[in-house]
């Protein structure tokens, strides 16, 4: 037989999926490791599902999605940036991860580079292996509380690079990058005239202060940001997201989904629209309640001597578990094994993680708490 590709074949399995899949086979499991909301999608949301598909919504769509929902979301969004948006400008795509890949896809060739940081997302280096991408990892610091420096994005580029790959709020460490470092970076991007990809898919699940999205010192059309319905109205399984980026790079983007999944499910994108015309209030709710986990949870770990960064935005904990003396891995297998307790070890994360474990606030407090209770056990055993 032929060899198959190596390209997915050398592409590393998420550790995130690895843990889930020894979660599975746990029904006691306290699962603290998955990145989804613990609440229900709103029963508006559900409706108008239901009445897009009894009304006959249920056929293909045109590639980019809906235009009522894109005119919607271009609106929000020249609203929210002040970056002029046109509908043509936004593609409805299978979640935030399709946005991502189709953009990298529409913006790279294989052996170009792209710049990424650690600890970020693993589908970011998934989807670069997939496409032939070289990731150039910058690791981010404590010290600068997980937002990159113009010194390191600086030294990180070459004649190759295409784009930066941001997130903010980011996802392990809660890192949010206020408005004076997003100015520097879109200066750095100018300057290295590279594009950036600025995943903001928890734009909305911010603690202090507010979002700064990239859009928003976008001066020269260089900026595409990725969103997602998923966290922010608690829909993830619904796979709706988008892309917003300047009309080239846009115009690549719509033309990738012909030939790769034609359109989002239909009655879902009926209910993405209803999810952005109908009360938001849902939303400060989530976030208020992931904000009281955030606290709580940081209390447990101080009295019990267990360092972890005060996560800005997003609804994740990234904990520093050296004291337990083993690898990322091994800690998450153990506590797993003996306490039933999923997290994600930071490896999964990027390279210079191997003594942290994410964990998700996005989960019911009683469990959440007991899960961390059980940490802390096995950081001492
Ligand atoms: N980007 C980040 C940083 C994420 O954490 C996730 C999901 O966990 C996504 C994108 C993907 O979101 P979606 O469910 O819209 O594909």
């Amino acid at each position: 037989m032929k060899p198959l590709s190596r390209a997915v074949e050398s592409m590393p399995r998420s550790g995130i999926r690895v843990i889930m899949d020894r979660a599975f086979s746990m029904p006691d499991c306290i699962r603290l490791e998955v990145g989804e909301p613990n609440f229900p999608t709103p029963s508006h949301v559900l409706e108008a599902a239901d009445k897009a598909a009894r009304e006959g919504k249920t056929r293909y769509t045109e590639n980019p999605g809906i235009p009522e929902l894109r005119s919607r979301i271009a609106e929000i969004f020249a609203a929210d940036t002040g970056r002029t948006t046109k509908t043509d400008d936004v593609v409805v795509t299978t979640g935030a991860m399709a946005a991502l890949y189709t953009t990298l896809m529409s913006i790279t060739d294989p052996g170009d580079e792209v710049i990424v940081m650690s600890p970020s997302w693993p589908n970011y280096l998934m989807q670069m292996t997939l496409l032939g991408i070289q990731p150039v990892v910058v690791t981010t610091t404590e010290a600068t509380r997980h937002v990159p420096t113009v010194e390191q994005l600086e030294s990180a580029v070459s004649h190759r690079t295409k784009a930066v790959l941001i997130n903010s709020p980011c996802n392990p460490t809660g890192a949010v990058i206020n408005q004076a470092q997003m100015a520097d970076i879109l200066e750095f991007a100018r300057r290295a005239d590279i594009y950036v990809i600025s995943d903001e898919v928890y734009d909305k699940i911010i603690y202090e202060g507010t979002h700064v999205s990239a859009a928003s010192h976008d001066v020269d059309g260089r900026v595409v940001c990725i969103h997602s319905f998923s966290k922010t109205y608690s829909m993830t399984g619904w796979r709706v997201g988008y892309a917003v980026a300047p009309p080239e790079i846009a115009g690549l983007i719509r033309k990738c989904q012909e030939p790769t999944v034609s359109c989002v499910n239909a009655p879902a994108q009926y209910a993405a629209l209803a999810a952005l015309d109908g009360p938001q209030e849902i939303i400060g709710e989530m976030r208020d309640a992931y904000r009281e986990r955030r606290d709580e949870a940081r209390r447990i770990l101080s009295s019990s001597g267990i360092p972890a960064l005060e996560p800005g935005g997003a609804f994740y904990i990234w904990i520093d578990v050296s004291s337990s003396g083993r690898s990322d891995v091994a800690f998450a297998m153990d506590l797993v094994d003996k306490h039933q307790v999923a997290v994600v070890p930071g490896s999964t994360f990027g390279p210079g993680n191997e003594d942290r474990v994410r964990i998700s606030l996005a989960t019911a407090p009683d469990l959440l708490y007991e899960g961390m209770r059980r940490l802390i056990d096995e950081t001492r055993s």
